[in-house]
């Protein structure tokens, strides 16, 4: 044991993202829930306090243009872009991850020609978070496709000229496993579909490459690695090559061409802009803003993030196969890099108590049912001595 935190104490020194823990308001609880909802970043308070209290509370209206309000959706969007790997101009920030699911997967099967075109079918990843499958069992009765839930390793050989758009998450909200986007989004393509990819759990902890891999549509949320706040604004990646003929189910006035030309025909905006729908959201928007700053520091990288986020879950096991008796728990989480996102999973049949017992312990990950005890790791504020602790406290609540 004392190996181990002699171990952490070397990889703390040597770790090039130690000083930005700073940046984040944190505590003695060791805080592996980064992936439900990321820390407050320490700027956040002051950067609402002046939302608040100067743009809304002084400049009132005049905020929409003076405090660049308007356009906050796709400069914000913009800031969220190299972080998965994408071009400005392609992300807007704005609704739920599943407004913005709906609003990919309806306008990805009118892409695809859809049922006019021979296309009926939705390939939807079948151990997704729930939310993406009820949203795309909607978008299916109403497009007359039908939805086929499969695994993604499966989805080349699903695959054919009725497939419309395939859905599929980056990474498994459940196992934390790693999906490979490369393969599977050029297989989509060459078969001519849609591609859809949910990546509420990669962005933030590891390189998506959206542009590089040629996906279609992305959507994901800004709470988990991204660290914007509870409830804090999601976001849409249409390619720049689709923009053009991107059709949104819900062609809101903030998605016109001319929103205060008040006209009763609609006709789209070009660009990104086409994915807004209606009056943004500005305090949460705001605060993801100011929650992204930490992304300009120097010494950030989402290459420095997920070197860390790797270091911190290969840390993790090795304490957890140290310290808890084996057959105790079952790493769910994949062993090889290549197929782990940013958290590990770990199952046991008394696993709901076991988070309780563990949280009242200082360690905090989540449950999910049935049985899968959640660890999220943060490469922005943790560090190996934390993760040691972590598999200590674990071992001995397991015990
Ligand atoms: C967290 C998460 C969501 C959340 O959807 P909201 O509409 O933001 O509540 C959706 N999909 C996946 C895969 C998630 O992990």
């Amino acid at each position: 044991m004392s190996d181990l935190i002699e171990r952490a104490r070397e990889l703390d020194a040597r770790d090039p993202l130690a000083a930005v823990r700073a940046d984040f308001v944190l505590d003695e609880v060791v805080y592996l829930d980064g992936n439900s909802l990321g820390a407050l970043p320490a700027n956040v308070p002051g950067a609402v306090e002046d939302v608040v209290r100067r743009q809304w509370g002084e400049l009132r209206i005049r905020s929409w243009t003076e405090s660049g309000w308007w356009t906050a959706p796709e400069r914000i969007g913009d800031l969220v872009a190299p972080l998965v790997g994408a071009a400005a101009g392609q992300i807007v920030v704005g609704d739920s991850t599943s407004v913005n699911v709906f609003k990919a997967l309806v306008g990805a099967v009118r892409l695809s020609g859809g049922p006019d075109a021979g296309r009926d079918e939705i390939l939807v990843d079948a151990s997704t978070f729930p939310t993406d499958g009820y949203i795309a069992a909607s978008a299916a009765r109403m497009t007359g496709c039908t939805v086929r839930p499969l695994a993604p390793a499966e989805v080349p050989d699903a695959l054919g000229p009725r497939t419309a758009a395939v859905l599929l998450n980056h990474v498994d909200y459940r196992t934390g496993r790693l999906h490979d986007l490369p393969a599977l989004t050029a297989a989509i393509r060459a078969a001519g579909a849609v591609s859809v990819w949910d990546l509420c759990h990669s962005a933030g902890a590891l390189p998506v490459g959206l542009d590089s891999h040629g996906v279609d549509l992305a959507v994901g949320c800004t709470y988990k690695f991204l660290n914007g706040g509870p409830g804090s604004p999601a976001y849409l990646y249409v390619r720049a090559g689709l923009q053009d003929r991107f059709d949104s189910p819900l062609p809101g006035w903030n998605s016109h061409a001319e929103p205060f030309g008040m006209r009763p025909e609609y006709a789209p905006a070009d660009g990104a802009v086409r994915g807004r729908v209606g009056t943004p959201d500005i305090l949460s928007m705001l605060a993801l803003e100011a929650a992204l700053e930490v992304w300009s520091r120097p010494d950030v990288s989402v290459d420095a993030v997920r070197a860390k986020s790797l270091a911190l879950t290969d840390f993790f096991l090795e304490c957890v196969a140290a310290y808890v008796p084996e057959g105790r728990v079952v790493t769910v989480t994949p062993r090889a890099h290549a197929e782990r996102g940013s958290q590990v999973a770990l199952a046991c049949e008394d696993a709901g108590e076991v988070m309780e017992r563990l949280i009242a312990a200082g360690v905090v990950g989540d449950f999910r049912a049935p049985d899968v005890l959640r660890f999220g790791f943060t490469p922005l504020y943790l560090s190996f001595a934390e993760v040691e602790r972590a598999a200590r406290v674990l071992a001995d609540t397991l015990g």
